[in-house]
């Protein structure tokens, strides 16, 4: 099921711009320009995983969803309409938006805070430190959400959708900054990854030699990303891997390739939370 925005498409500040913020956002959503009062919809069918009724903490008013294998999660809502375990629909009003932090109405200027985790399945989330996704890449590119639907590019088979949330997972693993790039440890060294991405994947010999002889299907992975991303990548990197990867894999060569934050420098990393508090949501 393709994405729909869970209100109006007016955007005060990017899944990007939380990470921008110094210090960086520690939950990375979407800031939609809501006023108080304005409907908030389920953007998929799915079920309510959690409400929190309370305006204390950075979030304020909250709701957490579940729709599939991705998990949602809404801030500073004004009024929740559902309970904890009921099934949504798409399109269904769930909430009111709202400015609510901090144990006021008023904790934050009003807006809606979308926050998004792909493909965690039955791993629920934990705001502040699971690494979130980026919503707004998902609505507008409707082949990269979990299901199948008609729409889709027919080049994009399920064989590419599940090589896609290899990467993606095995990116969310190395907690390394998967869009906007950030320091990276590789056989102990420390890169720097101004693209994101694609680098960390070129670099990762042992998930390169997996894709040996699937080239294609990553360019079209590269193809969308960088469209919504309006981003360039160097392929060089990539084609040089995979042929090394396959080289290896080939010659059973192959080592295993730890990537890792570098905690001193990897700008994701987050703050440690204190016991039993809401995490600072940066708004
Ligand atoms: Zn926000």
């Amino acid at each position: 099921m393709a994405y729909i925005r869970p209100s109006k498409p007016g955007i005060n500040d990017s899944w990007g711009g939380h990470r921008r913020r110094r210090p960086p956002s520690v939950e990375p959503g979407i800031d939609y320009n809501c006023f108080i009062g304005d409907d908030v919809v389920a953007p998929a069918d799915g079920v309510v995983h959690e409400v929190k009724r309370s305006t204390g903490g950075a979030s304020g008013r909250a709701i957490m969803l579940r729709t599939g294998r991705d998990w949602h999660r809404g801030l500073h809502l004004s009024e929740i309409l559902v309970e904890p375990g009921q099934r949504v629909r798409q399109g269904q009003l769930i909430a009111r938006s709202g400015a609510s932090a901090r144990g006021s109405e008023h904790g934050v200027g009003q807006h809606l805070h979308w926050s998004f985790w792909f493909d965690r399945g039955n791993a629920v989330p934990t705001p502040g430190l699971t690494p979130t996704d980026d919503f707004e890449v998902f609505v507008a590119n409707p082949s990269l959400t979990t299901s199948t639907t008609s729409e889709e590019d027919p080049l994009f088979t399920e064989q590419d959708r599940a090589l896609l949330l290899q990467i993606k997972n095995e990116l969310l693993n190395t907690k390394a900054g998967v869009w906007t790039g950030g320091k990276v440890r590789i056989d102990g060294i420390v890169q720097d990854f101004r693209y994101g991405a694609l680098p960390i994947v070129a670099h990762n010999q042992k998930l390169i030699a997996k894709q040996a002889g699937q080239i294609a299907a990553l360019q079209e992975i590269i193809d969308q990303l960088t469209s919504v991303q309006n981003v360039s990548i160097d392929m060089g990197p990539v084609r040089d891997a995979a042929e090394r990867g396959t080289r290896e894999a080939n010659a059973g060569l192959l080592n295993d390739v730890i990537v890792e934050a570098d905690p001193d420098q990897d700008p994701d990393i987050d703050p440690p939370l204190e016991g039993g508090e809401d995490p600072g949501l940066g708004g």
